[in-house]
């Protein structure tokens, strides 16, 4: 799970134009608004990150409003993601260092959205141990990764905002599995209702090899199907070699789609040199929805074009050490109320 809360050191302050009672702060990659005067550059404080639920104590009372979860918003034209508070809010004993996690130390949650009951589904087994679950993680806590990995060349495509959805084939086995565990075939369900639809189970067995294929359920029904899609359907991020443990590289999986005729997430370029700059990666973010150019992107997922494991980075709640991360548009989070 993600560190919601942590000890983390505010890295600049600076002047928001015609404020005089806030200020920008930068924490970790992300930039936020703080009271002014109630921190210096340099000082340490307990930062919570959207999404935390905070629990029911007189300080978090003001957040009461929006049922005590931390969301995107914008004061005086700037995007604020996150709230700082003084480490007086911690109990005695916790140890004064950057990077202490602090989320249940403080009793925080993390909001998750309700989960409507056509992707629920009746479980048949845990999420097999031989491919990897689907996640990626934020920019805004990536700067190490960046810097080391600076000017590498990479493809972005656009994150969709559905539904985690992988299906594969092993031994001759069909599956089908939700972000967290493997579903019974059950015709209310939308993973195997789509799985039957586009053919998923036949198009897995002509690549004759034990292989997953995973991918954003989207459309009717799911996450108030904000770019309208018509009916539902499963556009594809990941192919997994089950035997050798590893992804498929882009070029293969491009084609492996095309041959399949299975439709990917939009990919928006396969020439992008990374830049180790948080701000300007969030900047490049804000953009439409390749697939309903009136409505705003969730977001885009970055990832050098010859995969790459990197173990150094594996202890940082990192995806199984594979580069590859996300960056959530501030506009779709403040339009959407998250
Ligand atoms: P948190 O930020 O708290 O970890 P989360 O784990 O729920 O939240 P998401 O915001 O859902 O994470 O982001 C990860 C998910 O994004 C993946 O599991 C995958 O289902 C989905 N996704 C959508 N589009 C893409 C894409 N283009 N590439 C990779 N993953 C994508
Ligand atoms: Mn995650």
């Amino acid at each position: 799970m993600r560190k919601l809360a942590s000890i983390q050191m505010i890295k600049s302050l600076e002047a928001i134009e015609g404020a005089d009672a806030i200020e920008k702060a930068t924490v970790l990659g992300w930039q936020l608004v703080v009271k002014k005067d109630e921190f210096k550059a340099g000082d340490l404080c307990v930062y919570c990150e959207i999404d935390s639920l905070m629990p029911d104590r007189p300080e978090f009372e003001f957040l009461k409003s929006r049922g005590m979860r931390i969301k995107t918003i914008r004061l005086r034209g700037q995007i604020s993601q996150g709230i700082c508070f003084p480490l007086s809010i911690l109990p005695d004993g916790v140890a004064l260092e950057e990077n202490i996690d602090c989320t249940d130390i403080l009793g925080i949650t993390k909001y998750e959205p309700p989960v409507p009951a056509c992707l629920s589904g009746i479980m048949k087994g845990r999420f097999p141990s031989f491919i990897p679950k689907t996640d990626e993680t934020r920019v805004q806590v990536l700067q190490q990764l960046l810097s080391k990995y600076k000017g590498e060349r990479c493809y972005i495509s656009e994150k969709l905002d559905g539904s985690s959805a992988t299906f594969y084939v092993n031994n001759h086995e069909f599956g089908v599995c939700s972000r967290n565990m493997e579903l019974l075939e059950d015709d209310t369900n939308s993973f195997w209702k789509v799985a039957r639809q586009m053919d998923i189970e036949n198009k897995l067995m002509r690549l004759n090899g034990n292989y997953a294929l995973q991918g954003e359920l989207i459309g009717e029904g799911i996450q108030g199907n904000k770019l309208r899609i018509k009916g539902q359907t499963v556009r594809f991020f990941n192919i997994f070699d089950i035997d050798r443990f590893e992804y498929l590289s882009l070029d293969r999986f491009i084609k492996i789609c095309q041959q399949l005729e299975l439709p990917m997430v939009p990919i928006l370029t396969a020439d992008y040199h990374l830049a180790d700059d948080i701000d300007s990666i969030v900047q490049m973010s804000m953009i439409r929805s390749a697939l309903r150019p009136d409505t705003w992107a969730e977001g885009i997922v970055i990832r050098p074009l010859t995969e790459t494991i990197d173990l150094l980075l594996s202890n940082e709640n990192f995806n199984n050490g594979r580069v590859t991360f996300k960056v959530i548009n501030p506009e779709f989070l403040l339009k959407y109320g998250e």
